[in-house]
């Protein structure tokens, strides 16, 4: 078969391309492995408000949960540090609803959609990807986007090695009858359970939370248990999904000749929370509009721009998140429970909120340099975390 724009994988960065492509006219196929879009779910389903917005994505009762306004952070030691916002900062979605509305939309400009088909291998020519290969049939296309998520296995297996970092394995459950406040997220640090990364509790209204954590480990399914045996004392865990987690930042190269990469696949996710539906959906965005200027404008144009334009507008929010991730990595449980006692005995609360509050939930990088260069906390920080450890961020926005 022929398509104009192939697309590989059903998820947020697939399906938004797919859309920009298809409504300037082009022929566009998705192919998806599973029978349904949607499922299986793993994603702990937390978007910005501002997320909904820059992705021109309306709030729908398809997929609409519940509003948070701000989390509870944890250290290892149990030392809470409140950070409450007077405004919602973000919103609590079910993401199989999620990318099933995506896909509706998608379908309604033209997509043609095709289910329980694995692309099983890329095909390449001397000129660069020539299409795809299913187990049934080939398919050529002028332009290949692959957003099959993370880690690439169709990369690898074509023999590019997109060098991703910082893979965690991620472990997500809903739970019903918990008693939690409802417009508050929590975050628990802590190396045993949830090492280079976190835990979180995101109520879902009602009586009901979706609890989960990625970890360096390979015990996190076990972790997650006795977590929630902890937290809530519910022994009669629900099915726990599993699904793999991005913190290493983007991948060395997105726009091959013939196809781009959008999505996990290509690190576009926020090494900080490792939320890449919006990140991930605005690159996707310049990966449908490359494609189509690629095909409109034949072998005068590039699908190269789209690598420079999207590393020219988030490129930098995405290092600077790496770096924060890197310190936060190397601080270890016992530094970090020092530091919550510090910013609290300092009554430093309020300062951060106030921070996160002028502050982005998907453009982080305003925050963190904000942060690093107020003295009060960069002063707690050198004392409790040492300025070796700070040493990264420090030379990152040329601090003395
Ligand atoms: C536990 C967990 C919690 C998370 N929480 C959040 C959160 O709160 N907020 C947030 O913004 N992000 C979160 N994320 C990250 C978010 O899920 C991803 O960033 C997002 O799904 C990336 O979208 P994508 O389209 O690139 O990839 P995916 O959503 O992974 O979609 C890839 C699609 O490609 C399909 N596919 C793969 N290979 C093939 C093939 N060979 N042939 C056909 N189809 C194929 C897959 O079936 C899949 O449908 C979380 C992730 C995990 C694991």
């Amino acid at each position: 078969m022929k398509t104009e724009a192939a697309v590989i994988g059903a998820g947020p960065a697939g399906l938004i391309a797919a859309e920009v492509i298809s409504s300037k006219g082009y022929d566009t196929t998705v192919f998806e492995e599973h029978r349904h879009v949607g499922a299986p779910v793993h994603c702990a389903g937390i978007i910005s408000v501002e997320g909904f917005d820059r992705l021109g994505v309306p709030l729908d009762d398809r997929f609409y949960m519940n509003t948070i306004l701000g989390g509870r952070l944890y250290s290892a030691d149990g030392t809470c540090l409140e950070i409450r916002d007077r405004k919602p900062r973000a919103h609590i979605i079910d993401r199989g609803g999620f990318d099933r509305y995506l896909a509706d939309v998608a379908v309604d400009s033209g997509v043609d959609l095709r289910t329980s088909t694995r692309v099983k291998d890329i095909v390449f020519s001397k000129k660069g990807v020539v299409g795809i290969k299913t187990g049934d049939y080939a398919v050529r296309s002028e332009a290949l986007i692959n957003a099959e998520g993370p880690g690439g296995r169709l990369m690898t297996r074509a023999g590019y090695i997109t060098g991703q970092e910082g893979i965690l394995n991620g472990f997500n459950v809903d739970l019903s009858g918990v008693d939690l406040e409802p417009d508050m997220v929590e975050v628990w640090f802590n190396d045993e359970a949830s090492k280079g990364f976190f835990t979180w509790v995101a109520p879902l209204g009602g009586d009901r939370a979706r609890v989960g954590l990625a970890s360096q480990g390979d015990d996190g399914y076990l972790a997650l248990r006795k977590f929630i045996e902890k937290r809530f004392n519910v022994a009669d865990v629900p099915p726990i999904s599993a699904g793999r987690v991005c913190t290493g930042g983007p991948v060395r190269r997105t726009a091959y000749p013939g196809m781009l990469l959008v999505g996990d696949v290509a690190g576009q996710v926020k090494p900080t929370t490792a939320g890449g539906v919006v990140i991930g959906g605005l690159c996707s965005i310049l990966a449908g509009e490359s494609a189509s200027q690629f095909m409109e404008g034949g072998k005068q144009t590039s699908l190269g721009w789209y690598e420079g334009e999207w590393r020219r507008l988030y490129g930098r929010e995405l290092s600077t998140m790496l770096t924060l991730r890197r310190l936060l990595n190397g601080i270890g449980d016992e530094r970090m429970s020092r530091m919550f006692n510090a910013f609290n005995e300092e009554g430093m609360g309020p300062r951060i909120a106030s921070l996160i509050e002028d502050g982005d939930m998907d453009m982080q990088a305003g925050i963190i340099r904000r942060a690093f260069m107020d003295p009060v906390l960069l002063g707690v920080m050198a004392k409790v975390v040492g300025r070796v450890l700070l040493s990264e961020v420090l030379s990152f926005f040329q601090i003395g």
